[in-house]
């Protein structure tokens, strides 16, 4: 079950016009909430985010967060399993083609859910390959648009060798990942890049960065130099469908000794237990 401009529908019934904007221009910006226990993690953030996003291209948000928040309460009803990821799309929505703006034309609202399924177990003991490149984007990266040609592009230079994530690098600093936000720690201290208009900014990585604060792990959220990228002890990768995974080789070399190690051994539970916690309605599901 989808959610399309009002009306609630099979996936395979829903229809959207050759002229919407985000066909023809990829004009429209996009958010995916993990739903944990049948319950949207952080909704909050995410419309927060989402809000920042509209506002940055100038679409005005079609619904108040109430309203997002009943939308997205049937659809998770509407649909199988307690672990879902709602991924939310708005566009400019349909008209004759034309850069500027058309007047008076209704955003499209576009809203699904697909089974959340985050990475096994066996893959988090071994961690995962990654490979590094140029963060060719543009300059509003902290805008989630939907149009993602550069992500789409430097994510598949990972799949075709092999590996799972492209970590970026602009003018010898480490922004994110392809498709994800990336950390490294190095002599026990936690490094995150800091937020601005080269990287989403992430919800998953701010939780990671209030465990750290919560639970007295040195952090520090400053530029990381590529060198800093290529000897770290570890590389952690997190986004809301992946959580947070150990990156162990990067660029066919080990990170660190190869293996997952002790910070993301220690924020995976952190993230766990803040989860199960979250859940039961004990602290504030923001
Ligand atoms: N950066 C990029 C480019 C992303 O696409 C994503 C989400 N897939 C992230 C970071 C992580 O953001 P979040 O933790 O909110 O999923």
């Amino acid at each position: 079950m989808i959610y399309l401009n009002g009306d609630f529908m099979s996936i395979e019934e829903a229809r959207i016009p050759v002229l919407d904007r985000g066909f023809i221009f990829g004009d429209g910006v996009y958010e995916v909430i993990p739903v944990y226990s049948r319950r949207p993690f952080r909704l909050t953030e995410h419309l927060r985010r989402l809000q920042h996003s509209l506002d940055s291209i100038r679409i005005t948000n079609p619904h108040t967060d109430a309203e997002w928040g009943d939308l997205l309460e049937r659809l998770i009803a509407a649909n199988e399993g307690d672990d879902q990821y709602l991924y939310l799309h708005i566009t400019r929505g349909v008209a004759k083609r034309d850069h500027a703006f058309p007047k008076g034309v209704a955003p499209t609202v576009f809203i699904m859910s697909n089974p959340l399924l985050t990475p096994p177990k066996e893959l988090l003991a071994t961690g995962v390959a990654a490979i590094t490149a140029s963060d060719n984007r543009w300059l509003r990266c902290d805008i989630k648009a939907i149009s993602l040609l550069p992500n789409v592009l430097l994510r598949q230079m990972a799949v075709d060798v092999g590996a799972v994530e492209t970590v970026l690098l602009r003018e010898g600093f480490m922004t994110e990942g392809a498709a994800s936000n990336i950390f490294v720690a190095k002599d026990g201290v936690l490094l995150a890049p800091p937020k601005n208009h080269l990287m989403l900014p992430g919800i998953t990585y701010d939780v990671v960065l209030e465990l750290a604060a919560a639970h007295d792990i040195p952090y520090e959220v400053r530029e990381i130099s590529e060198y800093e990228v290529r000897t770290a002890q570890e590389l952690l990768l997190t986004s809301s469908t992946k959580e947070i995974m150990p990156i162990t080789r990067l660029d066919g070399k080990p990170v660190g000794d190869g293996s997952p190690g002790r910070m993301f051994a220690q924020l995976y539970q952190l993230y766990q237990n803040y989860k199960v916690t979250v859940m039961r309605g004990n602290t504030p599901n923001s």
